[in-house]
């Protein structure tokens, strides 16, 4: 007998028959021996609806108020799941952040674990209960709902498998495991059995949103075997797992995409000792986080430098740019929303030359402008206008033989 930890998505409790669905796949766990634990997103779309709802009553809603708000569709499907499972025969309690105490930082919108108090949790599994726990949320040592950003129920998830010792962390959603790239734009997409922590988290940090990227670095840290599988089917299914030698060493794992992008230029900067700690350390005082970073070779004594940040935190970062730009005698500063960045990553790009060279060249046969460029060991990412992010991933998917073996 062990610890099942089943997180399931948006889509996968839309509603009260997904729900008892949901139902289903925790009592076949439940009878197979297991305790249970069952992390539950809102119903899909309900975030959004929130979050819309949040910005119609101000342009820049109090972000305590804001954190509180979004987390409440979390609380609607936990108790549907529990009433469901209490009416089937099955003992369920359904809890809160506060409730269970995820303990978090300060940082709404973005807050990170710092504790899970398991108490409650293992008094209950002792019991027999199903546990089942709102995703997404936490609260701080001031007793302040905060949430763990977008997809977080899959860190919240992770987190609680972590905390519990469990044998396995089962992420159900809409796909049957984690593919090449995303199979909703990418008809040749193939499913991978496996992928290491190192590659799931780059492909998590650069778009795939399969996973959030802090789920990735906690089962890695915490050696927490995540299966992410179908709600829908059985078939399938693929393991997140420590690197090992039975792994097919191919160049690339995968190809990802971003398009909530956006980038910042500060044109004719003054070039001297700080100017870089000047423009970024009032963002990162302001919580954004910034993610490529180019500077221009100084030319008479003048630079400019590009960044990118999230599309959401743009309005925010050109402000408090803008007012550091005019401080430190820049000329002006750039935004562009249209861009999106795309991403190829494989642990086998350590030992092939050419990678590079051959994404820039399949861009450039499309006539697809490289905007900027960061690699990492096993990354190499590109910025380009938005409207060409399909056309990218699926050109780079056929480049680097991705597709189904025939
Ligand atoms: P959930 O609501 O279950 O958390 P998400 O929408 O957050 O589901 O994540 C699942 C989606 O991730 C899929 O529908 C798919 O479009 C997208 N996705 C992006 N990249 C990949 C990938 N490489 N493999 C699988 N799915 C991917
Ligand atoms: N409901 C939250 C969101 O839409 C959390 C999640 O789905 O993981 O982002
Ligand atoms: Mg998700």
């Amino acid at each position: 007998m062990g610890l099942v930890v089943q997180k399931f998505g948006g889509t996968s409790v839309a509603n009260v028959e997904k729900i008892k669905n949901v139902a289903a796949k925790a009592i076949r766990e439940k009878n197979a021996g297991h305790d249970v634990i069952v992390v539950l997103s809102a119903m899909a779309g309900e975030t959004n609806r929130l979050i819309d709802l949040a910005n119609s009553a101000a342009d820049s809603p109090d972000k305590r108020e804001y954190d509180s708000l979004i987390s409440t569709g979390e609380q609607v499907t936990i108790t549907l799941l529990s009433i469901a499972l209490n009416s089937m025969g099955y003992p369920s309690r359904s809890f809160l952040g506060f409730q269970v105490r995820i303990l978090t930082d300060k940082a709404y919108q973005k807050a990170r674990i710092s504790m899970i108090d398991t108490d409650i949790i293992q008094k209950e599994l002792k019991k027999g209960t199903i546990v089942v726990v709102a995703g997404f949320q936490g609260v701080d040592d001031d007793n302040n709902i905060t949430t763990l950003g977008r997809g977080g129920s899959d860190t919240s998830a992770v987190a609680l498998a972590a905390a519990l010792n469990a044998d396995r962390c089962d992420i159900y959603t809409d796909v049957d495991g984690v593919y090449t790239t995303d199979p909703n734009i990418c008809a040749n997409a193939r499913r991978l059995d496996r992928i290491s922590y190192d590659e799931m988290l780059e492909m998590a940090m650069t778009g795939a949103k399969v996973l959030q990227p802090r789920s990735v670095e906690m089962a890695k840290k915490y050696d927490v075997p995540v299966y992410v599988k179908s709600t829908f089917s059985d078939e399938g299914g693929t393991l997140v797992t420590k690197e090992d030698k039975e792994m097919e060493r191919e160049v690339l794992s995968g190809i990802t995409y971003d398009r909530d992008q956006a980038k910042i230029t500060v044109v004719h900067i003054p070039d001297k000792p700080g100017i870089a700690a000047n423009l970024f350390t009032p963002l990162s005082e302001r919580n954004i986080s910034v993610d490529m970073i180019i500077q221009n070779a100084s030319a008479q004594g003048y630079t400019d430098l590009t960044f990118t940040v999230s599309k959401k935190e743009m309005k925010e970062a050109q402000k408090i740019v803008e007012a550091t730009a005019k401080e430190i005698g820049a000329k002006r500063v750039e935004v562009d929303d249209e861009v999106a960045k795309v991403s190829i990553i494989g642990v086998g790009m350590v030992s092939h030359s050419g990678v590079a060279a051959k994404m820039f060249q399949t861009m450039a046969d499309e006539g697809i402008n490289i905007m900027m460029i960061s690699t990492s060991e096993i990354k190499i990412s590109c910025v380009i206008q938005r409207k060409y992010t399909e056309l990218a991933v699926m050109v780079l998917h056929d480049a680097f033989h991705l597709e189904k073996k025939k």
